[in-house]
């Protein structure tokens, strides 16, 4: 049976607060019923807060209503995100006055206090999930859609997949990208055609390698897929799509694991798809939006609300003059985050690969919690605007 993903579109009938996303926010918390699902419980508020003077994450008028939610039905919330973040969250608004509830980092202070799930995948051994993760008997994960340079996007599964985990845990989440052979020396030429390989990204991607010299390590979240380097390395550095989607696909084994510490029925998703920028917030500034607002989204499935995201989002024209000068259009084939960041950074795929390992489902019904009605200009009583 397909997950209901409840939905606050971000346009107007009238401009009245009853029609904004706030508004819309609390219809949602209703639909989601999570004061009744909350009582005695301590609940997890997983969410980005950002780094430095990044001012687009979700803003505090939303992340009170969900602790009021809580807070209403008997619950006990706290906002968590890894230390840094939180440590400097008043920078960006975010304290225990403007939330209504205190904020605590997912692993501890030094980032030590964490549970251990053994599970291979790739050179990933065991996972690190935060003790204060562990420790909630509920969980809302509530984030905020964006781009990002390595999984193309960021939203529900993200936020949770690699956010609840220990720096160390998602230092090697991100090396499953090279754990694929894609540099080959015996088919360097010479020193000047390793250069000319080096030297042909126009991103600076590919860097000597520190600890192999005479080989070349790339870094997969400067590469856009261009396959500009392809025309010179003569096969011997490759750009291969299962090493950019190996990055989501362990995104979606993170998520899945600490989805798995939570009793059936006590997790719940909020996505804020609003100043949708090409990066992530935790580069630490936010820069144009380069999507239209999307609205708000709210489901208990998390493969079926960014599924929801992905779907809303695509039909929305990129705004290209927003783009920064540096990123170009590399395809119009696929997501609009794939023609900016890469096509083998595929959300299409990565959902799909999310429903097979039981995360949630790709199928899905869009309920509208407060559809936008066109105004009636054709009463009997409507008077012609006469600078029509
Ligand atoms: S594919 Fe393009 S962006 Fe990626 S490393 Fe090669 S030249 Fe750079």
């Amino acid at each position: 049976m397909p997950a209901k993903v409840f939905w606050g579109s971000p346009r107007q009938t009238q401009l009245e607060e009853r029609e904004t996303l706030p508004a819309k926010l609390d219809l949602i918390i209703e639909q989601l019923n999570l004061r009744e699902r909350v009582k005695d419980k301590r609940v997890a508020i997983k969410m980005h807060l950002g780094f430095n003077t990044g001012y687009s994450m979700v803003h505090p008028v939303f992340v009170r209503k969900v602790v009021q939610a809580i807070k209403d039905g008997g619950g006990h919330p706290f906002v968590t995100d890894n230390p840094s973040a939180v440590e400097t969250a008043h920078m960006r608004g975010y304290t225990a006055e403007t939330l209504g509830c205190a904020l605590h980092p997912a692993a501890g202070l030094d980032d030590k206090w964490f549970y251990t799930q053994p599970h291979q995948f790739m050179n990933v051994s065991e996972f690190q999930i935060g003790g204060a993760i562990k420790e909630a008997d509920f969980m809302v994960d509530l984030a905020h859609v964006k781009g990002h340079p390595c999984t193309s996007y960021g939203a529900a599964i993200k936020n949770i997949g690699i956010g609840c985990m220990t720096g160390t845990t998602r230092g090697q989440m991100h090396d499953v990208s090279h754990f694929a052979p894609y540099v080959f020396k015996d088919k360097i030429r010479d020193e000047a055609h390793r250069l000319a390989i080096r030297e042909s990204c126009p991103y600076g991607a590919i860097v000597d390698d520190r600890s192999d010299p005479g080989g070349l390590h790339l870094h997969h979240y400067k590469c856009n897929n261009c396959l500009r380097c392809q025309a010179v390395a003569d096969g011997a550095f490759e750009i291969q799509r299962e090493a950019f989607m190996a990055f989501l696909k362990v995104m979606n084994v993170g998520a899945k694991l600490v989805l798995d510490t939570f009793a059936p029925g006590n997790t719940t998703f909020i996505s804020l798809a609003t100043q949708m920028t090409p990066l992530c917030d935790c580069f630490g500034f936010t820069g144009m939006a380069v999507l239209p607002d999307a609205g708000i989204f709210g489901s208990d499935d998390p493969v079926a609300i960014d599924h929801a995201v992905i779907d809303m989002t695509a039909q929305t024209p990129l705004i290209e003059a927003n783009l920064p000068g540096m990123m170009e259009i590399v395809t119009r084939e696929g997501h609009p985050w794939q023609w900016i960041h890469g096509p083998y950074k595929d959300p299409y795929e990565q959902l799909s690969h999310a429903e097979q390992i039981g995360m949630g489902n790709c199928g899905y019904e869009l309920v509208d919690v407060l559809p936008f009605t066109e105004p009636d200009f054709k009463q009997d009583t409507y008077v012609q605007a006469v600078r029509s």
